[in-house]
């Protein structure tokens, strides 16, 4: 053999070992191209899990918290949760605010326009998009100067607030209603709602009837609005405070007045009653006791649902009013230094929402421990 013929027969077998090579790296190449693939689908699928988690609980998003916000999330969240409340606030303008200036993002920023900072913020949560999280800066700042960002505050105080500013900028006449001299409720409650046109007076505002009367039957009837119903708790009578609530929401008490037609003082019996119930009755435990500088902590027993005789058919038949628990807020830690967060139901999913996490829930809220204020549907009548 020439040398010429080994160089060929080596050159030939180099020329196979170098293709053999190829081919079993181009082979391992497809094989790592496929679990690449493999893994692309797992990450498809897990893709998938995670809309279906989010369409399940696809009602909910976080609120950012950006130090001391919880007071101000928690209600967020209950009123977003507020279905008939959220439809309509879309279409509602403020009559007492420049709509042209409001609607511009300098204004949005500004102190005034709490309605249309409002409605953004309902806007951006309701938005069918993939964010889990709403950010509601432009709101916080229209409260900064009643609620400054560098101190706690009480979420009561918030509700009262954020309701307030939105009436100031719908009602004719922001006057507290005390009045007397109606034919009945229904004409009390008429007279009320000839200045009081707001979204807020719509939803929340209820009216109290008290019926003062003399010895000699003399009658002197007083309405009242309210935007919520406070309960007085003590430690003693915790488990009792709904319940005794509900017993007395026709109570009877007496007490000594000068009679106008008397002209003398007399022993009067006071009758007071809610004439007007709301489409959402809010519900606060006093458990922050500023007085005292304390927190009643303790359960308190309250219903998912509960009945009141109906002041507008009450005579004749004995037709009630249902409420049904629609939302929560909890109070955790101590007067000065505590947390608030909320439980809410979305399409019969109960959520529960701590700033910017939420999560579902198993079951509602029953007596929940930490719950400070209560929201409750009014249901609809069949
Ligand atoms: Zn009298």
């Amino acid at each position: 053999m020439n040398t010429i013929a080994i160089v060929g027969i080596c050159i030939a077998a180099a020329t196979i070992a170098v293709l053999a090579v190829l081919m079993i790296w181009c082979l391992f190449l497809k094989r790592d191209r496929g679990g690449e693939q493999e893994e692309e689908n797992e990450d498809d699928i897990e893709q998938g899990r995670n809309r279906e988690r989010e369409e399940r609980i696809g009602e909910g998003k976080g609120i950012r918290n950006r130090g001391l916000d919880c007071f101000m999330n928690a209600p967020l969240q209950c009123f977003v949760g507020m279905d008939d409340f959220c439809d309509r606030i879309k279409d509602e303008e403020g009559i007492n605010v420049d709509n042209d200036e409001a609607e511009s993002d300098d204004e949005l920023n500004g102190k005034s326009g709490v309605l249309e900072k409002f409605k953004r913020f309902i806007e951006i949560y309701k938005k069918d998009d993939n964010c889990n999280m709403v950010d509601c800066e432009f709101l916080r700042e229209a409260f900064e100067a009643e609620f400054p960002s560098s101190e706690q505050h009480d979420t009561r105080q918030f509700i009262m607030e954020l309701f307030e500013a939105i009436q100031s900028e719908q009602n004719i006449s922001n006057q507290p209603f005390i009045s007397s001299g109606h034919k009945d409720h229904k004409d009390a409650w008429e007279e009320y709602t000839k200045n009081n046109t707001s979204i807020i007076d719509d939803f929340f505002i209820g009216m109290y009837e008290t019926k003062f009367q003399c010895e000699c039957k003399e009658i002197e009837t007083v309405y009242e609005q309210f935007n919520h119903i406070s309960l007085p708790i003590t430690i003693k009578n915790s488990l009792e405070t709904f319940n005794l609530w509900l017993k007395n929401c026709k109570k009877n008490t007496y007490s000594e007045f000068k009679c106008k037609k008397c002209n003398s003082f007399k022993k009067f019996e006071i009758v007071k009653q809610i004439t007007k119930f709301p489409q959402y009755l809010i519900l606060a435990f006093e458990r922050l006791d500023t007085h005292k500088n304390v927190k009643l902590d303790g359960i308190i027993n309250f219903p998912l649902n509960f009945t009141m005789p109906d002041p507008d058919n009450n005579e004749n038949n004995k037709q009630t009013i249902e409420y049904d628990l629609n939302s929560i807020i909890n109070h955790s830690g101590f007067i000065h230094q505590g947390h608030y967060t909320a439980k809410s139901l979305r399409n019969d999913q109960w959520l529960n929402f701590n700033d910017s996490l939420y999560e579902p829930l198993l079951g509602p809220p029953i007596n929940d421990p930490k719950a400070y204020i209560l929201f409750y549907k009014k249901k609809v009548s069949s």
